[in-house]
C-alpha cells in the first residue's frame, strides 16, 4: 500500500458504492488501542522502566527529510513532538509540506533521512500495520455514506458496545443531532437520507475515528466555512479529544490554533518555529502573516495579552 495519502483520501471520497471498499481503506487507517509497550518482544531482560512522569511523546519527528522525487526535496528538516494527550497544530502556507508530514506519519512513505518515533520507538522498527493500528486519520473530505447514523459511526468497529458508541457521540457533541433526527442513531443519513451540515459530518467522521480508541489522531481541519455553532463545537471537541489521545491537527482556523498546546510552523519543508499562539504572534513573522491572512477573519487578530512578550 504505497499510494499517496491524498489519492487514498480521494479514493475514499469517491467511493459511494457501499461499505466494503470503505471498510478496507478505513481498516488501513484506523487504529485499535494496542499499548505499544505490550508489543515489544521480550527477548531481553526487561529494561528499567522510565519513570511514569517522563512519558515518551506519542509522536516525534527528528530532522526528517523527504522528497517524492529524490531530486526535489519537499521536507528539508522537520522536527517536532506530539506529547501524549496533547493538541498540536501544524500550520504553514499551501505547499509547505503539511499533508506530506501526515503521509509520512501514516507511513505511506518513508523518510529519506531523519526519524519518526511512535511512543519513543523508531517507526523503522515497527511494521506499517503496527503503526497504523495506533493512528486514526480524519481528512477534509467528510465521508458520510448512505446508511444509518449508527452504521456511519461504527463501520470500522462494527461490534462496538453501545456504551462506547454513546461515549464517542457525547465526546464529539453529536447528541443534539441524535435527538433531532427521527429514530436517532437509526436515522438514515447520506444520499437521500437526512442531511447533516458540514460541521456535523466532520464530527461523525471524528466519532468513527475515536471509536477505535487511537493513540494518535491526525486531523486535517475543514477549510470550508463552518457556522459559529459548529466552529465552537469543533474547538471544544478538540480540547476533549486531546484528553483521550494525542492530536495533531493541520489547522486553518485561529479558533482552534489558539487552544493548541503548541503550534508547529512549517515553512518550505522546514520547522520554522514552534511555540504557543502568543509567543508566535510576537516571535514569528510568518505566523503573524498566516494568522492575519489565512486563519483569521478580518478584525479577529488580537494583540498578545498585556504583559506577554
Ligand atoms: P501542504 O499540505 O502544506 O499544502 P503538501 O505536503 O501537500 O503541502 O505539498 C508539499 C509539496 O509536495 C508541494 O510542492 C506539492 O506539490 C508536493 N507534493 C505533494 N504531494 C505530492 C505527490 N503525491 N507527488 C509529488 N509531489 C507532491
Ligand atoms: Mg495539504
Amino acid at each position: 500500500l504505497v499510494l499517496p495519502l491524498s489519492s487514498v483520501f480521494r479514493a475514499v471520497g469517491l467511493v459511494q458504492r457501499g461499505m466494503g471498499a470503505y471498510q478496507r481503506v478505513e481498516e488501513a487507517l484506523r487504529l485499535p488501542v494496542e499499548p505499544t509497550t505490550a508489543q515489544i518482544p521480550a527477548d531481553h531482560a526487561p529494561a528499567p522502566r522510565p519513570p511514569a512522569t517522563r512519558e515518551r511523546p506519542a509522536l516525534a519527528l527528528h530532522d526528517v527529510h523527504f522528497g517524492y522525487d529524490p531530486r526535489r526535496p519537499v521536507l528539508r528538516g522537520v522536527s517536532f513532538t506530539v506529547p501524549q494527550r496533547r493538541h498540536v497544530a501544524l500550520v504553514g502556507r499551501s505547499g509547505a509540506g503539511k499533508s506530506t508530514v501526515f503521509a509520512l506519519v501514516a507511513r505511506f512513505y518513508e523518510p529519506d533521512a531523519g526519524t519518526v518515533l511512535f511512543d519513543g520507538r523508531p517507526a523503522a522498527e515497527l511494521t506499517r500495520d503496527a503503526c497504523r493500528r495506533g493512528i486514526a486519520v480524519v481528512d477534509q473530505n467528510t465521508h458520510v455514506v448512505h446508511g444509518t447514523l449508527r452504521d456511519n459511526i461504527t463501520y470500522a468497529v462494527p461490534d462496538a458496545p453501545e456504551a462506547e458508541i454513546r461515549r464517542v457521540v457525547e465526546l464529539v457533541r453529536l447528541e443534539e443531532v441524535v435527538d433531532r433526527l427521527p429514530g436517532g442513531l437509526a436515522a438514515v443519513i447520506g444520499e437521500r437520507g437526512s442531511t447533516l451540515s458540514g460541521g456535523e459530518r466532520q464530527r461523525v467522521a471524528l466519532a468513527r475515528a475515536l471509536l477505535a480508541r487511537p493513540a494518535l489522531l491526525l486531523l486535517d481541519e475543514p477549510t470550508s466555512h463552518l457556522d459559529a455553532i459548529n466552529e465552537a463545537a469543533l474547538t471544544t471537541v478538540m480540547k476533549d479529544v486531546a484528553q483521550e489521545c494525542a492530536l495533531l491537527v493541520i489547522a486553518h482556523r485561529l479558533s482552534t490554533v489558539q487552544h493548541a498546546d503548541h503550534i508547529v510552523v512549517l515553512q518550505d519543508g522546514r520547522t520554522a518555529a514552534v511555540g504557543r499562539h502568543e509567543e508566535l504572534l510576537t516571535g514569528s513573522a510568518l505566523y503573524r502573516e498566516l494568522a492575519a491572512s489565512q486563519m483569521l477573519r478580518p478584525g479577529e487578530l488580537r494583540p498578545p495579552p498585556a504583559g506577554g512578550r
